[in-house]
């Protein structure tokens, strides 16, 4: 090889690495921006759908949200997967209802530990602070809070505040935002809690008696004027013993109940063998625990509340 050919190449060996470094430096800028534009979002994890779609509410499109219990199931207990241990390591703040919902199985203080968000700072928020809480009756424990708060719509209200608030403290630049975004959905909480009340006040006070599988009812009826009766008190105890099922049989015989009601994300089968034993029909399916499936009946908390309204009065209804 001659000096003119060596130099050549050396000059065109140069044009190439120019080229790579350039392209190189194109591709990472890309996947920098990308990775900016995802990190732009919030990231937030959730510990069920109805904690996950009130959040969503009041966060919009400021955050990317993982919700661990998947919909159908039932948050009392859970067990995380590796990919929650992670979302949750990396997420900027935490949304849990409270109230004894994710304690089966201490799931979810577990979970937090693992992550490492158990700290008295850690971004972690409870959706039912400022709750009135309402215990469960026949463990006689104290501190033995009934989580189901949500199924009152004026403690939904109260978890869109605890979102908001809960946003705004990691996200404080875009206050304005969590804060209108929270004011419009609350003005549609309230007046979903206000046309519940009327519409309930058509069925004689009697006949406003409510039985489900579990007693999740609690808030609700406190809130609609009606009384709760169930099979088994919380998803985590004994469900359906025999003793469980005659003493609610008694119950309905007693009380001459029109309808039995049956919660999506719930076993069937003791509520039907309730129904065979005392000739009352269930009248349809209640959202508890758990949302619908997107695109399904219930996909959103106002749509399941409003579903649940709509069921137990036709089924109470004449
Ligand atoms: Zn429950």
């Amino acid at each position: 090889m001659n000096k003119k050919s060596l130099k050549c190449l050396l000059i065109t060996m140069f044009a190439m690495l120019v080229l790579a470094a350039c392209s190189s430096n194109e591709k990472s800028e890309n996947e920098s921006s990308n990775a900016t534009d995802k990190r732009e979002k919030l990231q937030i994890v959730t510990t069920y759908s109805i904690v996950y779609d009130i959040v969503k509410n009041v966060g919009g499109d400021l955050v990317e949200i993982h919700s661990l219990a998947p919909i159908g199931s039932n948050p009392h207990e859970y067990d995380p997967l590796p990919a929650d241990v992670q979302k949750t390591t990396d997420a900027d703040a935490v949304f849990y209802n409270g109230l004894n919902l994710e304690a089966g199985n201490s799931w979810f203080n577990k979970l937090m530990e693992t992550a490492g968000k158990s700290g008295e700072d850690a971004p972690v928020f409870r959706m039912s602070e400022g709750v009135d809480a309402m215990y469960l009756t026949t463990k006689g424990n104290k501190g033995e809070e009934d989580p189901h708060a949500w199924l009152d719509v004026r403690n939904g209200i109260k978890y869109a505040e605890n979102a908001r608030d809960g946003l705004i403290k990691v996200d404080p630049e875009n206050a304005d935002i969590y804060k209108k975004n929270a004011k419009d959905y609350i003005g549609k909480l309230e007046k979903l809690h206000e046309e519940a009340v009327e519409q309930f006040k058509t069925i004689p006070e009697e006949e406003r008696v409510l039985v489900t599988s579990e007693g999740a009812f609690k808030y609700f009826s406190e809130a609609y004027g009606f009384k709760a009766e169930y099979i088994w008190e919380i998803n985590q105890e004994n469900q359906g013993t025999p003793d469980q099922i005659t003493r609610i049989v008694d119950i309905i015989k007693d009380k001459k109940i029109k309808g039995l009601f049956l919660e999506t994300s719930i076993d069937p089968r003791s509520m039907e063998a309730v129904s065979a034993e005392t000739d009352v029909p269930i009248k349809g399916k209640v959202f508890t625990d758990s949302l619908g499936r997107p695109g399904e009946d219930g996909d959103t908390y106002i749509k399941m509340m409003e579903w649940n309204i709509k069921t137990i009065l036709e089924g109470l209804s004449n």
